[in-house]
């Protein structure tokens, strides 16, 4: 019989009942040390006294009105990320996938608007994963997500990760966009090089292309740079947010330079809850911490010694680990065994961890630990290393 929640998801039988900072509790007491934080959402750890204020002081004063009227609560939101990014403008959702959505119509509105109606083709990266709408779905192409699921929303081309050459090869006189993860997070946590972003930007300015960049997974501070895009020293026309910029409140967001925005006028794109008052008091709160003084380079501190401790375990481990990858609190062991070995060893050793594409798990910790937290992480690695090893 299928069970009341639909079974899309092969749960593992843990189940938490509350959460303190890095810290998740399940129903009989156990503490798990969480390097998943919800899948790179809780960028400031569980129960943060400062959003949790923002969101009690909204809730009682007003949940939801609609876009119908101003949000006092939407328009700080908005000119803080406009403040602090290339972007003249913001479209906020209530997911990362809504906002890819928001992308793909704002690409080819600009098109249409600017008599350029036939180009509305958008290049996309192998192991890209850019939402389970049927845009997301088609924009990664992959088979496991596309398949049984009809026609393919058309208007999107593939080409090998990275590979520029690919990219000037698809460019054709219907070519609209690229659209690349600076960071794969599903993929596998797989970094374009920065001097390749730069030539996509190239790329995009010699051929007229809108360049979008999907920040969902790996923006928000989790690199060390309010957006990861930022290492490379480009900028896009089109950026999307979500995932951390709500700290497990849902809400994300499409940030575009006013020239890649025209066309989109009132009427063109809407959504009910997108920045509603509730979700922006917490997204405000949560910019204003990663904007504090020394939190950045917080962050890029505790990836050096994140990744220290990892390379130690991958060496002292080499018949489990091939490697460390990634940037920032975006990183990734490389498997020599299946990945999901590592993740259930993770669970005995109480810490989480999240597999990915290319036989990887993740690490996307909250960006606020503590040094002796991360250890207390590394520590459980090595264990959840060792009984891998045991076993082999
Ligand atoms: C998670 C993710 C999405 C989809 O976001 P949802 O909030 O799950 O809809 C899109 N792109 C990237 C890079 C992501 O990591």
């Amino acid at each position: 019989m299928i069970s009341p929640v639909l079974p899309t998801y092969a749960r593992a039988p843990l189940s938490f009942v509350k959460g303190q900072g890095p810290w998740l509790e399940t129903s009989d007491g156990t503490r798990y040390l969480d390097m998943g934080a919800g899948i790179g959402v809780c960028s400031l750890g569980h129960a943060h006294p400062t959003l949790i204020a923002a969101l009690e002081t909204q809730g009682r004063r007003l949940w939801h009105t609609s876009n119908l009227y101003e949000i006092p609560n939407q328009k700080a939101l908005a000119e803080k990320i406009v403040a602090n990014t290339f972007a003249d403008t913001v479209f906020m959702t209530n997911s990362g996938t809504e906002a890819i959505e928001c992308a793909v119509k704002m690409v080819r509105k600009h098109f249409s608007h600017a008599d350029q109606p036939e180009r509305v083709e958008i290049i996309t990266f192998q192991g890209a994963f850019h939402g389970r709408s049927s845009a997301g779905i088609a924009a990664s192409g992959s088979a496991k997500m596309v398949d049984g699921f009809g026609p393919v929303l058309s208007g999107f081309v593939q080409v090998p990760f990275a590979d520029i050459d690919a990219v000037r090869a698809a460019i054709t006189n219907k070519t609209a966009a690229i659209m690349v993860e600076h960071i794969q997070g599903e993929g596998g946590i797989r970094v374009f090089p920065c001097a390749d972003m730069r030539l996509l930007r190239e790329i995009c300015d010699e051929n007229g292309l809108l360049l979008v960049i999907d920040e969902i997974q790996s923006g928000m501070g989790r690199t060390g740079k309010l957006f990861s895009h930022e290492w490379s020293g480009i900028t896009p026309d089109i950026m999307t947010i979500a995932k951390g910029i709500g700290g497990g409140f849902p809400l994300g967001a499409c940030v575009a330079t006013e020239r890649a925005a025209l066309g989109m006028v009132a009427g063109t794109h809407g959504s009910t809850y997108g920045g509603n008052p509730l979700a922006c008091a917490v997204g405000c709160a949560v910019m204003t911490e990663i904007l504090s003084d020394g939190f950045l380079e917080n962050v890029s501190r505790l990836s050096g010694h994140l990744r220290q401790g990892l390379e130690s375990i991958v060496a002292t481990h080499p018949k489990v680990f091939t490697g460390v990858r990634g940037e920032g609190l975006m990183l990734a062991l490389q498997c020599k065994v299946p990945n999901m070995d590592v993740v259930h060893a993770g669970y005995d050793a109480k810490v989480l961890v999240v597999p990915a594409a290319d036989n990887v798990v993740r690490l996307l910790p909250p960006l606020n630990m503590e040094t002796f937290e991360l250890d207390d992480a590394l520590w459980r690695l090595e264990e959840a290393a060792n009984a891998v090893e045991a076993k082999l």
